[in-house]
Order: structure tokens, then C-alpha cells, then sequence
């Protein structure tokens, strides 16, 4: 691996890259919300819900959220419910716990950090997004990387090495410090994030339209289509799962995950991993007996659902079921609840259990 001193540009070509750069980005920018103005508060809202999603996802949720929460005492004054209720569907749940969080220490200490050290401190907060509140909204020079600037950084440099490794990954932490401007720090990251999402794309890059093509040591290769080089990743696992539609006197038995893990905080229907060997009716059987301490009459299939997220996919087969011994207790749900169907909308349910709610 090159040190980032051999690579890197000289203070001249740094500076017409720039220029280059945020010249482009003046011209082509696109209007974001969260780009009206430079409020911390607002910054830091986008940038969380930014991080592994995409733009066009985030805007709807993004007016919905400073809708509801305007400051971030109306975010620390929430119930967590209502956080994660407004963060249905988007994914990773532990950012809305997070944010939660962090907001109720900002309340308390009744102002926003003032350099990208004191929001790394904070709950969600790590160096990539530090380093985006801190140049965007406080004007500190301090670099971002993520998964797009790796891309344009890759290929500017020509590294060759695979970009998941941890000396490449430093490498563009050392590359992006260098060439961040100690003017406009946060407009030329978000310059380069842009330009990663729009022109330096992952499979056919729009060269002719680049602003940086005279800058860019992968065009001059010919290797812009091979770079990145990445690992293959191993398939993600396959889950089946079941669940249990309970209803009672026109009412569906609700679990609350618990907080920390995967969907923490999240409403769903009860039921959990089929095990090797088993059926899916003894293993919602079991599921149900462990959870709830219920034992069911398993009925008709409802429906099944496929479901992806980054590390495993999922198949959900959802049953209708009847209690026949027992009387349902949160053995390991927080809380669990009898719900009329028309008031599902008041609960966060994760994205695969949205799929099947218009079924019941
Ligand atoms: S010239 Fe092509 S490969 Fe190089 S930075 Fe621009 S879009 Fe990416």
C-alpha cells in the first residue's frame, strides 16, 4: 500500500482540484432539504439518516421527522415510540435510538457540540459523521469518507489495493484530510459525495461529464471500470421464520422487541426461527410456548413473505392461530398488546412485518 504522501496531490494540483470540484458542485448541486441552511440540528438529522440509505429514501422521511420534532427538544421530549414510529421502514433501528438518546444529552447540557471531538462522543455518531456535521454546519476543516468518496478517491488515486481493507480505508481518511479545503470544508465533502452518487457511479462512471477528469489517475489507466477492487462477499444466510396472527374479540397480540439487537423497540407478530428439522407449525408452536408461555392451534397459512436485509434474508410465513391453554405473557417481548387492526398505524413495525398488515 502506497503512503498517502506518495499519492497524494501537491498543494497546486490539490488546489485546481478543488476549484474544479466546487465549481461543479455550484453548478450542479442538488436542492436537498436539509440543505436549505447550516443548522446543526438539521445536519445532523439528514446525516444519520443518510448513513447506508439513499437520498431519494431520506427526503420524505427527513420533512416528516422535522415536521414532528422542529428542535431537538421536541426530539429529547418525545416518547420513543413516536421516534421510531416516524422511522418506519428506513431501517436500522438503532439510529433512531441513538438520535433519541443523543438529543436527550444536548437538551440537558442545552447546546450542540462545537467541533467534530464533542459529537463523536455522542451516541450513532462516528468519525465519517462527525466529520460531516462538523464541516457542513461548523465550517471545521475535517474530512468524510464513506462508501461513495472510497469510490472517487479509489479511482483519483488508482488504488489497487481491496477498499474494505483497513490500510486502504485509512488510506482515504489520509487522502480526504489532505485535500479538504480550509474554506468551504462542507460544501467540498458534500461536493464529493455527490459526485460519487451521480457521476463517479459503480458500474459506468460518467466520465465525459466529470468535473475531475484531468485529475483522475484510473481514466489516464484505463482502469476506472476495475476499480474499486472489492472482496466478493460471502451470500447472506436464508432464515425461515413463522408468526402468529392471534386474534381475540377482534384484536391481534402485539410482542415489543426488546431494545438492544436487531428491530429493538419495534411491535411485531409473535413467532421466531424455524429449527432444523422441524415444521413450521411445531416450530411457531414452540416459538409461541417460549415466548408467550400460550399453547396455540396452529391454522391456515396467511401468507409468506421474502425479506433481504444486508447480513441474512429472511422468509416469513405468517399463520393465523388460536389460543387453546393459557393466558399470553411477555416472556421476551417488553411488552406485548391486544390491537385493533385499524389501530396498527399508531405502532412501528419492522419493514418485512409491513408487508403482510393489509392481509389481516
Ligand atoms: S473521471 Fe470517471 S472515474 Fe475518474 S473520478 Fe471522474 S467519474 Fe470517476
Amino acid at each position: 500500500m502506497p503512503p498517502a504522501e506518495s499519492i497524494a496531490p501537491s498543494s497546486q494540483k490539490a488546489s485546481a482540484l478543488r476549484r474544479a470540484l466546487l465549481g461543479w458542485y455550484d453548478r450542479a448541486r442538488r436542492n436537498l432539504p436539509w440543505r436549505r441552511d447550516c443548522d446543526p440540528y438539521r445536519v445532523w438529522i439528514s446525516e444519520i439518516m443518510l448513513q447506508q440509505t439513499r437520498v431519494e429514501t431520506v427526503i420524505d422521511y427527513f420533512n416528516r421527522f422535522i415536521a414532528a420534532f422542529p428542535t431537538v427538544s421536541d426530539l429529547a421530549r418525545a416518547r420513543e415510540d413516536r421516534v421510531l414510529k416516524l422511522w418506519e421502514g428506513l431501517g436500522y433501528y438503532s439510529r433512531a435510538r441513538n438520535l433519541h438518546a443523543a438529543a436527550k444529552t444536548i437538551a440537558g447540557r442545552g447546546k450542540f457540540p462545537h467541533d467534530a471531538a464533542g459529537w463523536r462522543e455522542l451516541p450513532g455518531v462516528g468519525r465519517y459523521t462527525a466529520g460531516a456535521i462538523a464541516s457542513i454546519a461548523l465550517g471545521e476543516r475535517a474530512a468524510v469518507v464513506d462508501g461513495n468518496v472510497k469510490r472517487v478517491l479509489a479511482r483519483l488515486f488508482l488504488i489497487e489495493a481491496p477498499i474494505e481493507a483497513a490500510a486502504s480505508v485509512e488510506l482515504c481518511w489520509s487522502l480526504a484530510e489532505r485535500l479538504v479545503p480550509p474554506k468551504r470544508p462542507g460544501d467540498f465533502n458534500q461536493a464529493m459525495m455527490e459526485l460519487g452518487a451521480r457521476v463517479c457511479l459503480p458500474r459506468k462512471p460518467l466520465c465525459s461529464e466529470c468535473p475531475l477528469r484531468a485529475h483522475c489517475a484510473a481514466l489516464k489507466a484505463n482502469a476506472v471500470e476495475r476499480l474499486p477492487v472489492r472482496k466478493a462477499k460471502p451470500k447472506p444466510p436464508h432464515v425461515q421464520v413463522v408468526a402468529a396472527a392471534i386474534r381475540k374479540n377482534g384484536r391481534y397480540l402485539l410482542g415489543r422487541r426488546p431494545p438492544s439487537g436487531m428491530l429493538g423497540g419495534l411491535w411485531e407478530f409473535p413467532g421466531g426461527k424455524v429449527e432444523p428439522g422441524e415444521t413450521y407449525e411445531e416450530a411457531l408452536e414452540r416459538e409461541l410456548r417460549e415466548e408467550l408461555g400460550v399453547g396455540v392451534r396452529v391454522g391456515e397459512r396467511v401468507v409468506s413473505v421474502d425479506h433481504a436485509y444486508t447480513h441474512l434474508t429472511v422468509t416469513i410465513h405468517l399463520y393465523r392461530c388460536e389460543l387453546i391453554e393459557g393466558e399470553p405473557r411477555a416472556l421476551h417481548h417488553t411488552e406485548i398488546k391486544w390491537v385493533a387492526r385499524s389501530r396498527f398505524g399508531q405502532y412501528a413495525f419492522p419493514k418485512a412485518n409491513l408487508k403482510f398488515l393489509d392481509l389481516l
